[in-house]
């Protein structure tokens, strides 16, 4: 699959003579990330070839993976799991959009404290799921594994070859970590990572041994899905400006971070520029839930 890139027109790119395209792979699906479909492309298929009938992961309260992995076991004819971070929500999971809808998508939800979700990956605890719920195919948090990268590898395409840079999101490091395997050593790839945090480097070594690439980590605004008013305005100035809308945890940021280097003149005049619209846009009505509450500016819809 392939999705279009959209040449945006903006004063200061003018100014700065560089070029910008976005690549929209938030419209690959109305609900589902653009990068958590990619990634669950072979996952699922790999699922249904070894014959499992379920599949099972992990996420936290807005998470665009679980919103996927429910989504994409209920058109595959998987059953699915969702362990969710913080059994306070076990009570409240209603509320969030996120969980319902996954829940509405068929997803069985599982809520377990902090401290027990933080041995998601050792054996005691997986020993303890497979008891409870029998045989499942495994994804891990945040969905990347190599058959998860093999997917993003399909982001780009044989066109893009034209860019000079390509930019990123960066969670987990795997949907980057396609991306790279997927450029030319012509091209440079800069990964915005949307949390604080030096291990993000080497979880994208583990997918990809190229080197033409780096990270901006400086526009997380305080951590994963951390805001400020100043950032809500500027997603909204944006999708004014463009029509594009962002997500307050991954593409805005990048969004951001990127316009904030071509203000700050990092990049040569004549760059051609191609950031890609992860998705994520199904995040945006629990943020504004948590905005509200704390009297901050809303996501226009
Ligand atoms: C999950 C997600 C990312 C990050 O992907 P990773 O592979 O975990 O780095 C980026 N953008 C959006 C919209 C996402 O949902």
């Amino acid at each position: 699959m392939q999705t279009e890139n959209q040449k945006i027109n903006l004063p200061i790119l003018e100014e700065k003579k560089v070029t910008l395209s976005i690549k929209r792979e938030d419209k690959i699906h109305p609900f589902v990330s653009g990068n958590k479909y990619r990634k669950l492309k072979y996952n699922v298929q790999k699922a249904l070839q070894d014959n499992y009938d379920t599949l099972l992961t992990f996420g936290g309260a807005f998470s665009n993976h679980i919103a996927a992995a429910a989504c994409a076991a209920q058109e595959s004819g998987l059953r699915s799991i969702g362990i969710i971070r913080g059994e306070e929500l076990a009570y409240k999971w209603k509320d969030n959009p996120t969980l319902a809808t996954a829940a509405d998508m068929g997803m069985q939800l599982q809520f377990v404290p902090r401290n027990l979700y933080r041995e998601k990956n050792s054996e005691e605890f997986l020993g303890h799921l497979k008891s409870e719920f029998g045989r499942f195919y495994l994804l891990p948090e945040g969905g990347s594994n190599d058959l998860a990268v093999k997917g993003c590898e399909e982001i780009l395409t044989e066109d893009d070859t034209v860019f000079d840079i390509i930019c990123g999101c960066v969670g987990t490091g795997g949907t980057i970590a396609g991306m790279i395997n997927a450029t030319g050593n012509h091209q440079k790839v800069l990964g915005f990572p949307a949390l604080k945090g030096d291990f993000l480097k080497e979880s994208i070594r583990k997918f990809t041994a190229k080197e033409n690439w780096e990270l901006q980590t400086t526009y997380h605004f305080g951590g994963y899905a951390k805001v400020t008013s100043e950032y809500i305005n500027f997603i909204n100035e944006f999708k004014r400006c463009t029509q594009i809308p962002l997500d307050p945890v991954y593409t805005g940021k990048m969004m951001y971070g990127l316009m904030d280097m071509v203000k700050n003149d990092r990049f040569l005049p004549g760059t051609r520029i191609l950031a890609i619209h992860t998705g994520g846009l199904q995040g945006i009505k629990g943020m504004n839930v948590t905005l509200k509450k704390k009297n901050l500016p809303l996501i226009d819809l």
